[in-house]
């Protein structure tokens, strides 16, 4: 699909347009953050208050919070114990295709990188998830790249069909649709949607993001709403941190599903925090604007923001730094993790999207967080 020469506002045909006001509110706040604005003392009063507000968030996310870093760990321990206890979320991600039609600058698989490409038939399928579910897992989250040709509606409807044999928990991260087809996966068996908006600035988007549908900002920016609409019980957020302005993005994210919050008070509400990574076909010199501790300031932002909302750690990170977040601030870890297509009962069919920094297996995750005093869950939820 080439719109290479429209706008990343303009709606492609068949895109559903929704009546919501979400993204203004979001995108006013997002070009009203100024984060030098704010000082120790704006950061002191926001960790005083009992309940953290946009403006608090806001400051804590600010170069000025650096400082506080231990003080917002220590509150947001507490308060991950206080809605989650010591139980922490294991899954394992499937990649069943990796065709794509977007042309994103940063990501190995987008259509313009010569890579070998993969869509698994429904046995293979079936046979990776035997084969995943025969280690104890419960939850998987299946991902297909974005290719509505090569991996259809019905393609992933029977996919999540067979999945529900196997797990009790089913999450898609696949190219955002319409929400009457949301409420066909959810029919099929999907309980949860991951979309990441990579970043809020228009600017950075459409440098980014080339071609495709992905080149619809908007579209992408409702994508969570229609899932919703569709019926689905939760959704995850997250920006691409490092693609644009780290601090801006990530107060996006928050703005956008405090309002998805308050407009779905039953939606079970995530985050992600991944980062940029070298990928195959790239140049490895990517510029990851982010450091560690930036990357755990803005987790523990978040988890302030929205203490009871899920946190997913990503196998982007370190063995580390995960083992270090967990019971602190992200609530999910996964593990087993394979970045090409399949792999899980064998050789994976293609490249991997992306490096992975921590490939430790179930068992190895399942020791450390015993270890840690946390008790691993497979599954927090069944099929409603
Ligand atoms: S980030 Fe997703 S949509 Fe973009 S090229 Fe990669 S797989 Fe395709």
């Amino acid at each position: 699909m080439d719109n290479r020469n429209m706008t990343v506002m303009e709606y492609l045909p068949d895109m559903q347009v929704i009546d919501s006001l979400i993204m203004d509110e979001v995108m006013n706040a997002y070009d009203a953050y100024d984060y030098n604005a704010y000082t120790a003392s704006d950061v002191a009063a926001a960790l005083s208050h009992e309940q953290i507000s946009m403006a608090d968030f806001a400051a804590l996310l600010s170069p000025a919070a650096q400082p506080f870093i231990e003080q917002m760990a220590a509150r947001a321990k507490s308060e991950t114990y206080k809605h989650f206890g010591n139980a922490v979320g294991v899954y394992t991600p499937l990649y069943i295709a990796n065709y794509c039609e977007n042309h994103c600058v940063y990501c190995g698989f987008n259509c313009k990188n010569k890579i070998h490409r993969a869509v698994l038939s429904h046995e293979e399928v079936e046979a990776e998830y035997r084969s995943i579910a025969a280690d104890g897992y419960k939850e998987i989250l299946i991902l297909t790249g974005e290719s509505r040709a090569k991996s259809s509606v019905e393609y992933i409807g029977k996919s999540l069909e067979i999945a529900s044999k196997y797990f009790s928990t089913v999450g898609i991260e696949i190219y955002p649709v319409n929400a009457d087809e949301y409420a066909y996966f959810h029919k099929c068996g999907a309980d949860y949607v991951s979309v990441y908006q990579e970043t809020y600035n228009k600017t950075t988007y459409s440098e980014q993001h080339l071609s495709g549908s992905k080149r619809v900002f908007p579209y992408r920016f409702y994508a969570q709403e229609r899932a919703l609409i569709g019926g689905m019980r939760g959704v995850c957020f997250g920006a691409l941190l490092g693609l644009d302005d780290f601090r801006k993005d990530a107060f996006a994210v928050g703005s956008h599903a405090v309002l998805v919050q308050k407009k779905y008070p039953h939606a079970e509400i995530s985050f992600s925090t991944p980062r940029i990574r070298p990928f195959v076909g790239g140049d490895d010199k990517i510029p990851c604007g982010v450091n560690e501790r930036q990357l755990l300031g803005v987790m523990l932002a978040y988890r302030l923001l929205m203490p009871f909302a899920g946190i997913n750690i990503s196998t982007r990170e370190s063995a580390n730094f995960r083992d270090g977040v967990i019971g602190m601030c992200a609530t999910k870890i996964s593990a087993g993790s394979q970045v090409g297509v399949g792999g899980h009962d064998g050789d994976s069919k293609s490249e991997n999207q992306f490096e992975l920094a921590d490939e430790r297996t179930l068992s190895e995750i399942d020791k450390m967080l015993r270890k840690k005093g946390m008790q691993p869950i497979f599954t927090d939820s069944s099929y409603l």
